[in-house]
């Protein structure tokens, strides 16, 4: 079995930090990860970090910016969950995408998921059992060969009641992934 690389933070400490406390532990956190990223790719830069993600999205990686995007909704109301896996994730992409033709690999691809197995010792999850309550136009992720497909709850009824959607790309039928919440 995986072990998180990365030291699992203590839930009712992170419960009691106050906003600046909380921000500051994220960064740490991005910093660590990062750290972790060097040992196998030492050029690799550092990320800026923004914590400027709205809606359905626990974070992002921005190669245009230069760094990784955060909810900070997601965050405040998620903080174990957010310090132990989205930010190994965003940072599993930000590695990948400094990686030798890594900007040509699928966004949660073979290169994504062996850096959070091998490197984070982390599932390589792109779905999550955040329950956010929060209105989103399409929270169900459905996979095909070839990429993922957001539902809105309409489609996401008509295809548990059995209706087949096929991808218009690769043709295969797509399979239920769960609910969305990292967007990239
Ligand atoms: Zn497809
Ligand atoms: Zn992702």
């Amino acid at each position: 079995m995986n072990r998180p690389a990365l030291p699992t933070p203590d839930s009712d400490t992170l419960a009691s930090l106050d906003r600046q406390a909380l921000y500051a532990t994220l960064h740490a956190r991005v910093e660590a990860a990062w750290r972790l990223c060097r040992e196998v790719h030492p050029q690799l830069p550092r990320p800026e970090v923004w914590c400027d993600l709205r809606g359905k999205g626990a974070g992002q990686a921005h190669f245009g910016r230069g760094g990784l995007r955060f909810n900070p909704v997601l965050f405040e109301e998620n903080r174990l969950a957010f310090l132990v896996e989205v930010v190994p994730h965003e940072m599993a992409h930000w590695l990948v995408h400094h990686l030798k033709d890594g900007h040509l690999a699928r966004a949660h691809g073979h290169e994504w998921q062996t850096v959070m197995r091998r490197l984070f010792g982390l599932e390589p999850l792109t779905t999550h059992r955040f329950d956010t309550g929060r209105a989103s136009p399409a929270p169900h992720r459905y996979a095909c060969g070839c990429r993922e497909h957001d539902f809105t709850p309409r489609r996401h009824a008509l295809a548990r009641r059995g209706r087949a959607y096929r991808c218009r790309h690769c043709a295969e039928t797509l399979v239920y992934q769960g609910r969305v919440v990292f967007e990239s």
